[in-house]
């Protein structure tokens, strides 16, 4: 096989007609969703470019698989495959909790400083959702990938390096702020103006390139003043570095402040006119209650690595659950991204060819997308789209009486023939 690379060049991806893209099937659930999403990408690619495009697939080892089999989680060739050949994707792998080795899919986020986690959450009509007005969710998320607690600086209970938090802490005065201080373990925050300004930088420039007006940046601003506080104020400086071509609540709330609340309404309409990209904030635990209500008052949003786990979760949940978000992990610099399912290995079900392989389907699209195949992505969301709306789809889908529940490679087959 020969290997065609995909690769950066002056900031643009090149795509060969016949590029290497490496996959992690992962574990539990992943090798069922794997194969059935692989025959979907297949169909889509040869339709979309009457076979003068094809994908060559790389099986790459991580998770239980390549612990079993090289006493490694993440083996290095792994590692080094991802970095040479720019863009793949992957299943579920697990992480235990509490004990053991740190998540894999945090390591490669780090590894790779896939700094923006993009997850667009959108409704397929047929999906059964719990919510009134699915139809309102279309809301995309950008979260910074490689900051904030997720960077897994902690200390135990009573550890030496517990002891010496304590004596900085005492040092500064600020021991009284810590109510048990004998039995608290710590973390670390690290929140930067240079990961916050390139995410909120790829969330604006995704808006441009994808007609989008609006971007909130979701902080818990109020109460971490620094870190969450200082992503908001990074946010707009970012913002306003695009000019005339964005109107931030920020400057509304200058304009407020220097001729009153009716020129900033006048110039809040006039830049809506224009239709310039608004750019304002919202407290997170507010956000989470305006993105039930109001789901429509929301584009796109970027927020920090935390928050972002929250809000793609319970974004996704309103339009029919993890088992249909997709997700992308993305460096736009390097041009490195690693495309994958969002939800996780589902091990009670492993082997059973039972749960819905969309998910790593629409991360597929995306990875399409994100190459400039997106003739192929567009066949893969039409045939998804009408599989839901004709109710063939895997049992956790099936909640219409007419459905006709299809098995995981089932469903994977149903849609390449739609396409
Ligand atoms: P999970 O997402 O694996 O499963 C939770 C529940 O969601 C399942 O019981 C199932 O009811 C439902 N579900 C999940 N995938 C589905 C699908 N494709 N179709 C239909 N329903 C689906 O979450 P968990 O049980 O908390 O985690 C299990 C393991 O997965 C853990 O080891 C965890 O660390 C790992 N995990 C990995 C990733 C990842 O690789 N990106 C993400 C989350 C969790």
């Amino acid at each position: 096989m020969t290997e065609e690379k995909i690769t950066m060049n002056n900031g643009r991806l090149q795509v060969p007609d016949q590029p290497t893209i490496p996959f992690i099937e992962g574990d539990g659930i992943g090798p069922e969703i794997w194969r059935a999403a692989r025959t979907v990408f297949d169909e889509a690619v040869k339709k979309a470019f009457d076979g003068q495009k094809q994908v060559k697939w790389l099986p790459l080892l991580a998770g239980e698989t390549a612990y079993k089999q090289t006493g490694q989680w993440l083996p290095d060739k792994t590692l080094t495959a991802l970095r040479d050949y720019l863009v793949g994707i992957k299943g579920p792998l697990t992480t235990p909790i509490g004990v053991g080795h740190r998540s894999i899919n945090v390591t490669l986020r780090q590894k790779l400083d896939l700094y923006a986690c993009f997850r667009p959450v959108t409704y397929y009509a047929g999906t059964p959702s719990p919510v009134v007005h699915p139809e309102n969710v279309n809301i995309d998320v950008f979260r910074e990938n490689t900051e904030d607690i997720y960077a897994g600086i902690e200390s135990d209970v009573d550890t030496d390096d517990a002891k010496a938090w304590k004596a900085l802490l005492a040092k500064q005065g600020k021991l009284g702020k810590v109510r048990f201080p004998d039995t608290s373990a710590f973390a670390i925050k690290p929140i930067s103006k240079q990961g916050s300004t390139r995410l909120v930088k790829a969330a604006i420039d995704y808006a441009f390139a994808n007609n989008r007006h609006t971007l909130t940046l979701v902080h818990k601003g109020n109460i971490m003043k620094k870190t969450e506080g200082g992503f908001k104020k990074w946010g707009y400086e970012a913002a306003e570095e695009y000019g005339d071509k964005v109107f931030t609540w920020n400057q509304y709330n200058q304009i407020k402040a220097d001729q009153g609340t009716e020129a900033a309404e006048r110039a809040y309409q006039a830049a809506r006119a224009a239709k310039k990209l608004i750019v304002n904030d919202v407290i997170t635990d507010n956000f989470f209650q305006q993105a039930l209500l109001y789901p429509e008052h929301f584009e796109v949003v970027a927020t920090m690595n935390l928050n972002g786990d929250y809000i793609s979760d319970a974004l996704a949940a309103q339009v029919g659950g993890i088992g249909i978000a997709p997700g992308g992990n993305i460096n736009y610099q390097t041009g490195h991204a690693i495309f994958e399912a969002t939800h996780g290995t589902a091990p009670q079900f492993a082997g059973q060819n039972k749960l819905n392989p969309t998910s790593i389907i629409l991360s597929g699209a995306m990875m399409f997308d994100y190459l400039g195949w997106s003739a192929a992505a567009d066949l893969i969301r039409a045939g998804i789209s009408q599989a839901i709306k004709s109710h063939h789809v895997t049992v956790d889908f099936a909640k219409n009486a007419d459905a006709t529940v299809l098995t995981t490679s089932g469903f994977g087959d149903y849609v390449a023939r739609l396409i």
